[in-house]
């Protein structure tokens, strides 16, 4: 077994449902159906959850103020956005209300915010407000001198990226759901009944699929329905993290007038208490490329420094991309083949960490009304990471400080490697407790690191003069 696995009674028998694909898509959906009472398993090609789009983001919670009128993106990220605000508290997930300022730099920028409200406004959203240039700087004294109006939305914020996903699969595992990795789905036989899928870990049975396999979807439906309704064109999207010193110049999110392909490059808060600038809207054909240029990143912070001058004098911390999940059409593409017992999840491009939660009620609505929902469902707490709440440093019996840039604990180290979903490798370490990512990037934790982790991920993290 994996060490991430948690198969609660194996991989045997006949499941309801078969999820593909652990981005925050798939693990919201597993959660759903299983506190819907279906026997669940997710599926995923990675050894953790996150191996796809959902590992980058910019961690936006959105109303859909500026999602296209009437679509069905509009409406599951409304629902999704009530959802969170709900239950964040019940799995102690942060939310950081730090609205959202959508500035206009130019004269054409300025002529269409009346528009962009009236759109919003139109989507339901209707707390959505201008603002004037003085307005804009009373909200972001650091905001450029340039800057032409705005519009104030109150309900944008922001939240905790990888915890979340983490804790809707943690909470379907605690309730009987079966979490299976390096599992990726290679083929799969429909005999009139109930799917038989191929992978590398056996054959899982399952009555009903449900493809949430992000940039891969239209590629499983093709193999294993033989068709598919979409073509997933990856959208790169770049970013450049400034140091913590930038939370005290940017407490709000800066949005840009959207065009209408791009939400386009926005200046943000973290729930970690950096700012970050991004992403860029880059096509590419390739699903797996996550590469930053050098030109892009300077163009970025050159963009940052015109939007808040003084984030200029800030160091940058780190630089990622992530790959949007994007299709043909700008909407979601959630399609079911009862015929057949499957649903596609497809096209999640840029909301999805918002919409997870109202995409999984909307699925589980197309899958219909099966199985008697759990009566009294198990839900944990999770780890915070959030800087503006308690860390587990300020509390006694923690071990040892091993991150000091990010002071994660040796206690939380050792947590992350236990649990519902233990992390299976480096990567999941490092979303589970934010060691390694802060100033140093690891360059004076790695060592320790490496030593608490020993056995416990594959592969292997092995630093030192002992390992070259
Ligand atoms: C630059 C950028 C900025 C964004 N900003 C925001 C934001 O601020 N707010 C917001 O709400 N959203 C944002 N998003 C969007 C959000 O990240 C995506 O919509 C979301 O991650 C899509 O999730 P998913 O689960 O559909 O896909 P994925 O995360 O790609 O998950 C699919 C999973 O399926 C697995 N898989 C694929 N094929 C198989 C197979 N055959 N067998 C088993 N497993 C398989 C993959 O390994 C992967 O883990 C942003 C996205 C990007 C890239």
């Amino acid at each position: 077994m994996a060490a991430q696995d948690r198969n609660n009674g194996g991989i045997e028998g006949l499941f309801d449902v078969a999820v593909v694909g652990g981005g925050v898509v798939g693990c919201a959906i597993a959660r759903e159906f299983t506190l819907a009472g279906a026997r669940t398993i997710l599926l995923e090609q990675g050894p953790d959850i996150l191996s796809g789009a959902s590992k980058a983001n910019s961690a936006i919670l959105h109303t859909g103020f500026d999602a296209p009128v009437g679509s069905l993106e509009q409406r599951l990220v409304a629902e999704s956005h009530a959802l969170y605000c709900k239950l964040h508290d019940r799995l102690n997930l942060p939310l950081l209300e730090t609205g959202a300022l959508l500035v206009a730099w130019s004269e054409a920028e300025e002529a269409r915010l009346p528009e962009i409200i009236a759109d919003a406004h139109r989507n339901g959203v209707g707390d959505v407000e201008p603002v004037t240039a003085a307005q804009a700087r009373a909200r972001v004294p650091a905001l450029g001198p340039l800057a032409r109006a705005g519009v104030v939305i109150p309900r944008e914020y922001v939240i905790d990226p990888w915890t979340a996903p983490l804790a809707y699969l943690s909470q379907a595992v605690r309730n009987g759901a079966v979490a299976l990795f390096r599992a990726a789905v290679e083929s799969g036989d429909f005999d009139g009944s109930a799917w038989h899928l191929t992978t590398p870990r056996g054959t899982v049975h399952a009555a009903h699929v449900i493809n949430a396999a992000g940039l891969h979807g239209d590629q499983l439906d093709q193999a294993l329905l033989g068709a598919s309704a979409f073509t997933i064109r990856p959208r790169k999207g770049q970013f450049v993290v400034f140091d913590k010193a930038a939370a005290r110049l940017v407490d709000t999110i800066l949005l840009p007038v959207p065009t209408t392909r791009t939400k386009g490059v926005v200046v943000c808060p973290t729930i970690f208490g950096n700012v970050l600038v991004g992403p860029t809207a880059e096509e590419q054909d390739s699903r797996t490329d996550t590469s930053v240029k050098q030109a892009t990143l300077e163009a970025l912070k050159a963009e940052a420094a015109r939007l808040v001058p003084a984030l200029a004098q800030v160091p940058v911390t780190a630089v990622y991309a992530g790959l949007r999940p994007a299709s043909e059409e700008k909407d979601y593409r959630i399609l079911a083949t009862p015929a057949r017992h499957w649903i596609t999840v497809g096209g999640i491009r840029s909301t999805g960490l918002t919409g997870a939660l109202g995409i999984a009620r909307h699925v589980l609505g197309l899958y219909g009304n099966r199985h008697a929902p759990l009566p009294d469902p198990a839900w944990q707490q999770m780890p915070n990471l959030a800087e503006y709440r308690p860390r587990d440093w300020s509390s006694p019996g923690h071990g040892e400080i091993v991150c000091h840039c990010e002071l994660v604990t040796r206690r939380e180290i050792e947590a992350a490697l236990l649990g519902d979903l233990p992390a299976a490798d480096l990567a999941g370490v490092k979303r589970r407790t934010r060691a390694m990512m802060g100033r140093c990037q690891g360059f004076y934790c790695a060592a320790r690191i490496s030593e608490l982790v020993d056995g416990a991920i594959d592969p292997p993290f092995a630093v030192g003069p002992a390992h070259g």
